[in-house]
């Protein structure tokens, strides 16, 4: 009767198939390094929690029988706060993230590291307190804690206020009629052969599915999985009547189904396999003045704030990378990266506003980031905001121009710089880097947060980081070189007019 949990059911809940390859085939799942990063931050806000509560007790012995044990030892004792009860009924085991007492039972929270309660946690919730209950646990009052995005931390160690509590005792009750049958029905998949479900939206929600590589059809070069209609952009319904249609390859679809250039073109190139470059973005590069400065950012988004007067999930920048070209064809590197034992902020944005002089355009690629943070910075450091703002002004976004002007079949839909330097410059991919992501950048900031790192280890962190920004910088100049050179220099350049 054992084998089920909250989160299994949950999986069951979000796709059959995936509490099933979860269960018997759990070497295919991948955790990317954004779902690692869920899981982290996850862990991170509930030790958090835990310490408003100093005379709680933890239940972590080492396997399920023991914490069920446990639970009932502190159970009966004067009642105090518990972290991790553990209870099954039925064959479902469930823990709490906090278990309160008040004056006639316990109020059963869950933790949560978003900043508003989602449908799924409502019936994360249920679960736990349809187990509690059938295990005898008088639970008076259901919630779902989550961060107060509004806090602000004043650097003293005080957190009070970061998380939010919201009662959703009543908006559980409606669920828990339903949970035998989602029991019932996780159990009837379990004992079934693999339940063959093909990939779509349930895929990503409510989170990211493990087992999507496994799942997802190959995309082999010339196989109608290779240009699916879903990588039609901005075009989600257009693709989902696509398919009712019986179109499921982008080069089967007939042309008058398409009405936005960009689809259009999308089209033209996964039917020829050659890219497309118009001549507009040679002439918007070509008449950018030197020097010209090519820079990048990585940020830092603490769920649980670091730095004083820093807010939950707040962007900090951390580190820059900026190439410098000159009019007689030098380029230059320059970078900057904060040790990370304190706000890095002033540091970053005096260098930065060092290393990008007085004129001269700065390109970057998706401006919006790089933009926000220096006018952001100009904002906490008043004595630096007229270079700041100035720089800001001077920035050019590559991005428009690659989306409206380039696009090759290997970009999949895509524009993002990753997507897109491997069609131009494949010996500078990514993957002979450690770092080769923003998500794995904070990852590895967070490391070097931490002042007892080792020297060596700390040392090798700083190099693949200031090696990955690098890279993201050097991409744009090639990218800007190969839009600029145009068709004359790029002789396989397939030239459609658009
Ligand atoms: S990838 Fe999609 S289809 Fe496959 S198990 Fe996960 S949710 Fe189900």
């Amino acid at each position: 009767m054992s084998g089920l949990s909250k989160s299994r059911i949950q999986y069951h809940r979000q796709c059959p198939r995936r509490l099933w390859l979860h269960t018997y085939r759990p070497q295919l799942a991948e955790i990317d390094p954004a779902m690692q990063m869920r899981f982290d931050i996850g862990n991170q806000i509930g030790e958090a929690a835990r310490t408003f509560y100093p005379d709680g007790v933890l239940i972590d012995a080492p396997s399920a029988a023991q914490q069920l044990a446990e639970t009932k030892r502190v159970l009966s004792g004067a009642p105090r706060p518990i972290f991790e009860a553990t209870f099954e009924t039925d064959g479902v085991l469930v823990r709490a993230d906090l278990l309160l007492p008040d004056a006639v039972g316990y109020r059963m929270v869950e933790v949560k590291s978003a900043t508003e309660v989602k449908p799924n946690y409502l019936d994360d919730a249920a679960i736990q307190a349809w187990v509690a209950r059938k295990a005898g646990i008088p639970v008076t009052r259901v919630e779902v804690a989550i961060i107060d995005k509004s806090f602000t931390y004043r650097g003293d160690g005080n957190y009070d206020g970061l998380l939010k509590h919201v009662d959703v005792t009543v908006a559980t009750h409606s669920f828990e009629s339903q949970i035998p049958g989602w029991v019932n029905a996780a159990r009837d998949t379990l004992a079934s052969k693999e339940p063959l479900i093909d990939t779509g939206d349930q895929c990503e929600k409510p989170n990211r599915c493990p087992f999507f590589h496994s799942c997802a059809p190959k995309r082999v070069p010339g196989s109608k999985a290779y240009y699916p209609v879903e990588i039609l952009p901005w075009a989600d319904e257009l693709a989902i009547d696509l398919r009712i249609e019986g179109y499921d390859d982008m080069r089967e679809v007939p042309a008058f189904r398409l009405k936005n250039p960009l689809h259009q073109r999308i089209q033209r190139v996964c039917t020829s396999g050659r890219y497309e470059l118009s001549p507009e973005a040679q002439e918007q590069i070509q008449h950018l003045a030197y020097p010209r400065y090519y820079i990048d950012f990585e940020t830092a988004n603490p769920a649980v704030p670091v730095w004083a007067n820093t807010r939950p999930y707040q962007q900090i920048p951390f580190q820059w990378s900026c190439h410098i070209e000159t009019r007689n064809g030098t380029i230059e590197h320059k970078a900057f990266l904060a040790l990370g034992t304190d706000d890095p902020r002033r540091a970053f944005a005096e260098s930065l506003v060092d290393v990008l002089g007085q004129t001269g355009p700065i390109l970057v690629y998706n401006a919006g980031t790089e933009r926000s943070h220096i006018r952001h910075l100009a904002l906490c450091f008043p004595d630096l905001a007229p270079a700041l703002n100035a720089a800001a002004d001077r920035i050019v976004d590559l991005l428009p121009i690659a989306r409206a002007h380039y696009y090759h079949p290997d970009m999949h839909g895509s524009w993002k710089i990753k997507d897109v330097l491997p069609t131009i410059a494949p010996e500078l991919a990514y993957g002979d880097l450690e770092v080769r992501n923003g998500v794995q950048a904070q990852h590895v900031f967070a490391e070097l947060m931490n002042p007892d790192l080792p020297d060596a280890r700390r040392t090798s962190l700083r190099e693949s980081l200031l090696s990955y920004c690098e890279r993201d910088t050097l991409a744009m100049v090639r990218l800007a070189h190969f839009f600029e050179c145009g068709a004359a220099q790029n002789p396989s350049t397939h030239i459609v007019e658009l």
